[in-house]
């Protein structure tokens, strides 16, 4: 099981007490970030999320209200003499930006700062513990979403009846994912009757900006949370087309038609004070939909 923490949950202007894009999935001991908009060091804070915890962050896209908190937050990271590198994950301009930034106010991190320029879509990460993807969405400048799946092996071993055949510790991460066993006097156990099906890998699919579109369905196919922005109500889907952007009934289509487990809807437009309808537009069309609320964490 891992969480995922809205940090911001507005798109474009801060307003109603909602905040620019930003999202901390906490996952193995270690704390993702995705997308970094105006006051995330500030919302990192209100909502108890361990900084240090943070090993990688992803931006979706240049558009500000998804990486204007980025310089504060690395410098902040400087400022508290972080040591441990930090993997940084954008659209290939987001390093000059940050170059440029860092050159201009003479800052010379304390920290390694790794930079992976998004293209296309590809693997990003794949530890022990969980493998992330990236793929592109359609908005009006190239933009990605990402894909985190945990990474547990597919079988759990039955301590019973290893110790009962004596296989050594040293075999059991072989067990795990899936081999037989020979005893020491040549009887070959196969591993069915070693282990038992082990848990679920869990996965959540975050979708930045983006037209309400299928082309990125095969990448959130039947994931078990799927974040999917929805900046409007489908009275403004004209404007929502123009903008790039989609309404919560058009996200809960994708929702339906990627067989999701709960949809999860966010990326507000400040000409809405109140959100609620949102959620009703779209669990009229997929009832597993919940708004994404600051400060609350979704379980996976
Ligand atoms: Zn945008």
């Amino acid at each position: 099981m891992f969480g995922v923490t809205i940090l911001g949950n507005n798109s474009a202007v801060p307003a109603h007490d909602r905040h620019p894009t930003a999202q901390a999935v906490t996952i193995a001991g270690e704390v993702l970030l995705l997308d970094c908009g105006e006051g995330t060091q500030m919302q990192i804070k209100n909502y108890h999320v361990k900084r240090s915890r943070i090993t990688r962050i992803f931006i979706s896209h240049l558009h500000g209200d998804h990486y204007f908190g980025l310089i504060g937050l690395i410098s902040s990271m400087a400022l508290i003499n972080r040591t441990t590198p930090l993997h940084l994950y954008g659209p290939a301009p987001l390093k000059e930006l940050i170059d440029l930034q860092l050159s201009v106010s003479d800052s010379i991190l304390p920290y390694e700062l790794i930079f992976h320029p998004l293209e296309g879509p590809a693997v990003l990460v794949q530890t022990a513990k969980y493998r992330i993807e990236t793929f592109p969405v359609e908005h009006k400048i190239p933009c990605y979403g990402f894909l985190i799946r945990e990474n547990h092996a597919p079988r759990k071993i039955d301590p019973d009846l290893t110790r009962q055949y004596e296989v050594p510790q040293a075999y059991f991460e072989k067990l795990q994912w899936g081999a037989d066993y020979q005893t020491k006097d040549g009887r070959l156990l196969k591993n069915e009757m070693l282990t038992v099906p082990g848990r679920k890998n869990l996965s959540y699919a975050y979708c930045a900006d983006t037209l309400f579109t299928d082309s990125f369905l095969p990448f959130i196919k039947q994931v078990d949370v799927l974040y999917h922005e929805s900046t409007y109500l489908d009275d403004f889907a004209e404007q929502a087309k123009n903008r790039f952007h989609s309404t919560a009934k058009q996200a809960a289509m994708i929702a339906e038609r990627a067989e999701v487990g709960r949809l999860l809807l966010g990326h507000f437009s400040s000409k809405f004070k109140g959100v609620q309808p949102f959620e009703a537009e779209a669990r009229a069309v997929f009832p597993y939909t919940d708004l994404s609320q600051e400060g609350v964490t979704y379980l996976v």
